[in-house]
């Protein structure tokens, strides 16, 4: 809240945040999960008691809850450049609950002076939680029974449509996305050992995205958030999902784009993933442990960002003028796979035999990520006024578009479908067509089209979305897979230059 008060509340207010403000899980003794009812009832107190901290709501949820983003600033949010703005959501999955209550740890102890100094460089965005309706019910779903984190794609959920326009309006430097990971399933069991990492990280892994960002994530965040958690007596590994070992590959975490760390990192974003450990036999179970590991990780981002702030902003600033001036690889990688590198991963996991922990050598780890099919970048697609969806979604993302006019310089091409084949994605199957590419010279009304160029910040996003053997797609789900069909023209049409 601003302060609108004279200089008489000054001493009041110095008392207030002198203490930092018990969380409901704190006063609950860490025997009862915060109610939505508690967070709304708390998020407002700590609004009130302070002038670091403006909260607001970006939406509503299915079930018509408040989705509160909780921003701290020492100025106004987002207007001094000098600063770097990051952005940190929790609790997708309703049934990860220690997001949400690190998460709200987190907004309390910021308050304490003793933190004060990060707002110097910081401005911060918490949505401490994305998905009110799954957590009431402890479920992973949201009220659509839609999974909130394969949903940044397509956006067609309140909940991540309000979190993509609080990020367009402030386009956030660093991002993380704060999870649970869930080691105890019947495969790992058989095995005997299973994952035991307090917190679990990864980064962007999509190949499109800037080398450098990926480098300087896994370089340079990685080792830091290691050794910041170890020294604060919680364990670190990066995000590695797959397994068991030699049953099956060990990867890092997925190329799609459809989740909130990929689809603002194809951005160019220095995005995050935090998965904490799960709770094992119930989600209060070991709560306290969980929250205050989830909270660490958070803030050792916000530290990173502090120590940080120029190297980051500088390469984010840099990374993503090259996708608006379109000064990026002319190749875009639509299908990738996880490929080894010849390096074997030396796994920590905890012995359901012995309950110790043990390092297991994995020689099946693949965290390479290539291409196994590119498209050439065109200048822009073309998408017909009467695919209302893709117009609906293009505003969802905030899309640059336009009437087109065509110039001599530029051809139209168009995909014929010509079969629907099926291929492998991280152990899922999805479509894969075989297309042949034709020019339109004629019968071709330009008003009947607008015109989306990938000279934008969403160049990569935008190509992935577009191009029908993208294997993670617009074609890929439900909703859009009418636009695919065999012995038919694609509707979306390519703008490239004349050779
Ligand atoms: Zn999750």
């Amino acid at each position: 809240m601003k302060k609108i008060y004279s200089s008489v509340c000054v001493l009041m207010l110095s008392v207030t945040i002198t203490f930092a403000q018990q969380t409901p899980l704190e006063k609950n003794n860490y025997s009862q999960i915060t109610s939505y009812g508690e967070l709304s009832g708390f998020v407002n107190e700590l609004d009130k008691s302070s002038d670091l901290l403006t909260v607001e709501i970006i939406g509503k949820s299915v079930e018509n809850r408040n989705l509160y983003v909780m921003k701290f600033s020492n100025t106004e949010f987002g207007k001094d450049e000098n600063k770097i703005s990051v952005l940190i959501f929790a609790q997708q999955h309703g049934n990860e609950q220690s997001g949400k209550e690190g998460a709200l740890l987190l907004a309390s102890n910021l308050l304490k002076p003793e933190n004060r100094y990060l707002f110097e460089k910081i401005d911060f965005a918490l949505i401490p939680q994305m998905n009110p309706d799954g957590s009431e019910k402890n479920m992973r779903r949201n009220g659509n029974d839609a999974d909130l984190n394969r949903n940044h794609l397509i956006l067609t959920e309140p909940e991540t449509i309000a979190l993509h326009k609080l990020f367009d309006k402030y386009l956030f430097e660093a991002t993380m996305d704060v999870h649970e990971y869930f080691p105890y399933g019947d495969t790992w069991k058989n095995y005997g050992a299973r994952f035991n990492n307090d917190e679990e990280i990864g980064t962007n892994t999509n190949i499109n995205v800037s080398d450098e960002i990926r480098n300087f994530q896994k370089k340079k965040y990685l080792s830091f958030i290691k050794n910041y958690l170890n020294e604060r007596r919680f364990t670190y590994f990066e995000y590695s999902p797959g397994g068991p070992p030699e049953i099956d590959y060990i990867r890092h975490s997925t190329f799609d784009i459809n989740d909130g760390r990929q689809s603002l990192g194809i951005q160019n974003t220095f995005s995050f993933i935090q998965e904490g450990l799960n709770g094992k036999d119930n989600f209060v179970d070991n709560i306290r442990h969980r929250a205050e590991g989830q909270m660490t990780g958070m803030i050792g981002l916000l530290e990173f960002c502090f120590n940080y702030k120029d190297e980051i902003k500088n390469l984010v600033q840099k990374e993503r003028e090259k996708l608006i001036s379109n000064d990026v690889p002319n190749n875009v990688a639509v299908q990738l796979e996880h490929f080894p590198d010849g390096s074997k991963l030396e796994l920590p996991l905890l012995s359901y035999y012995s309950n110790n922990d043990t390092i297991v050598t994995v020689n099946d780890y693949r965290p390479a990520v290539k291409s196994i099919y590119n498209v050439q970048r065109p200048k822009g697609y073309l998408i017909p006024k009467s695919l209302l969806e893709i117009i609906e979604w293009t505003d969802k993302h905030s899309l640059t578009y336009s009437n087109y006019k065509k110039s001599d310089d530029e051809q139209i091409e168009q995909y014929y479908i010509s079969r629907i084949d099926s291929m492998d994605f991280e152990r899922d199957t999805v479509v894969d067509p075989a297309v042949e590419v034709k020019e339109i010279k004629k019968s071709f009304r330009e008003d009947e089209y607008i015109f989306i160029p990938v000279s934008q910040l969403k160049n990569n996003l935008i190509v992935t979305a577009l191009e029908p053997k993208s294997e993670i797609g617009l074609v890929t789900y439900k909703k859009f897979e009418y636009l695919l069909n065999v012995g038919k023209d694609f509707p979306i049409l390519r703008v490239v230059s004349r050779q």
